[in-house]
């Protein structure tokens, strides 16, 4: 076989065979097919796009290119949760507490923020003494005792991957469906959880910019994970704004605790996001007949604190400190030199914003980082006051500001006002919730 036959096949928009397509991942991933080849494959699949089949070749061909995670040993069904990226997206440090406060078993390994969107483990590393990164003997062992651990990938996971992905960045091959489905799927088939509940974000700060393309995504997806036998239901979520209103690490983990301590009301996007998502981990879990037993079990582990206080254990079992996972303490997390009051160009309705440019802002700040080589403020980012489709008055506080670095927010400033756009009528709802795909 030669890469460059295969490239051309591609190219005039045939169909690889499974054969083949190993041939392209272990090349690559051993070194033999070089950087220019596979950028020039992964470019002839942006245009012509793979078949269904191919798509899951690829899969299993990525996931077979490493470690694959073994937890037969747990017990229960073993359950992840996925997002596509967002921005104040902090569900996992919501739901995979409370699912493990109803009895659940969360799996989790998760990944860190790239530009504008966050990631949980830069989120738990705001807790002093957390350590995310755990032998996978120790990651098994606090899943045993306490029903769910989050932590960093241990061992070699998915190794084509993490050069598939590189090579994307840079060559603007990013946005193609079936290379999104195979690099979240293989990854998540490696972590190897019985079951995988998926959130496709929609939206200005999501790379899926319309519902369509996230149906797409959310279809792809499902079937991947039914062929090799994995339970997989997958939401499709709006991220034309952000979920939550903090967008920042210690930031996001205080308005974690505040939903966990009964501080946020049902009808809340982060709410009802955790909520939709924890149902249907609930669900593959078989811990909940119905979606209506699954919300009830919940809220119920919300209320009593339950959801809480397993977010403490596992803070704890990580070697964090969990005095500040709690209303009293959470905000020594969050102190800066500067809170900054922002005011709107002008009164009126919020008619749009771009979530994606807000990440960046918050970014900017320090909360994010542009290259994988920097280093990120815990304290800092932006808490936001209003939603998208509220009246703001010139005078109101837009979004506060967490500021240590001064010299930042001019720019972090322009960048944040650029996401918004203004009416005078009221502009029509948007929904939170497009769908829901099952097998
Ligand atoms: N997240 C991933 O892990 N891979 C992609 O290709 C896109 C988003
Ligand atoms: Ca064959």
């Amino acid at each position: 076989m030669r890469m460059v036959d295969l490239i051309e096949k591609k190219v005039n928009g045939g169909t690889l065979s499974d054969d083949e397509i190993l041939y392209i991942v272990n090349g690559f991933t051993d070194g033999t097919i070089p950087d220019y080849q596979m950028s020039a494959f992964q470019m002839a699949v942006v245009f012509n796009g793979m078949t269904d089949r191919e798509t899951a070749d690829l899969t299993m061909a990525m996931m077979n290119s490493g470690d694959v995670v073994d937890l037969s040993d747990l017990k229960g069904i073993k359950v992840d949760k996925h997002s596509t990226g967002g921005v104040g997206d902090t569900t996992t440090l919501v739901i995979a507490p409370l699912v493990a406060a109803c009895g659940g078993t969360v799996a989790k390994m998760s990944g860190r923020g790239l530009g504008h969107t966050g990631g949980t483990l830069d989120k738990l590393e705001s807790i002093p003494g957390v350590c995310i990164e755990q032998p996978m003997e120790r990651f098994k062992e606090i899943v045993n005792e306490i029903g769910v651990a989050v932590i960093g990938q241990t061992g070699n996971l998915v190794p084509a991957d993490k050069k598939m992905y590189a090579l994307r960045d840079v060559t603007a091959t990013v946005r193609s469906i079936p290379l999104i489905a195979s690099s979240i799927m293989s990854k998540k088939l490696a972590a190897g959880t019985d079951a995988i509940v998926l959130d496709v974000k929609t939206g200005t700060g999501a790379f899926m910019q319309t519902v369509d393309e996230a149906e797409k995504l959310a279809h792809l997806m499902v079937s991947i994970g039914k062929l090799v036998g994995r339970e997989c239901v997958a939401v499709i979520t709006d991220m034309n704004q952000p979920l939550g209103l903090a967008v920042g690490n210690a930031l996001e983990v205080r308005e974690a605790v505040e939903l966990l301590s009964g501080k946020i009301p049902a009808g809340d996007p982060l709410y009802e996001v955790c909520m939709l998502l924890g149902v249907h981990m609930m669900r593959v879990s078989k811990l909940a007949e119905t979606e209506v037993e699954a919300r009830e079990k919940l809220e119920s582990a919300l209320h009593s604190g339950a959801g809480l206080n397993k977010l403490r254990q596992m803070i704890a079992a990580e070697g964090g400190d969990a005095s500040y996972i709690s209303l009293d303490r959470i905000d020594e997390l969050c102190r800066v030199k500067t809170i900054l009051n922002v005011y709107p160009k002008r009164a009126g309705y919020i008619s749009s914003m771009n979530a994606e440019r807000i990440g960046t802002a918050a970014q900017i700040l320090g909360a994010g980082r542009a290259t994988k080589e920097e280093s990120i403020d815990p304290a800092v980012g932006l808490v936001m006051k209003k939603r998208l489709g509220d009246f703001i008055r010139a005078d109101e506080p837009l979004c506060v500001m967490y500021v240590n670095d001064e010299s930042k927010v001019n720019a972090a400033l322009e960048m944040f006002h650029s996401a918004f756009d203004y009416s005078d009528a009221k502009p029509e709802y948007r929904p939170m919730v497009y769908d829901v795909v099952r097998a």
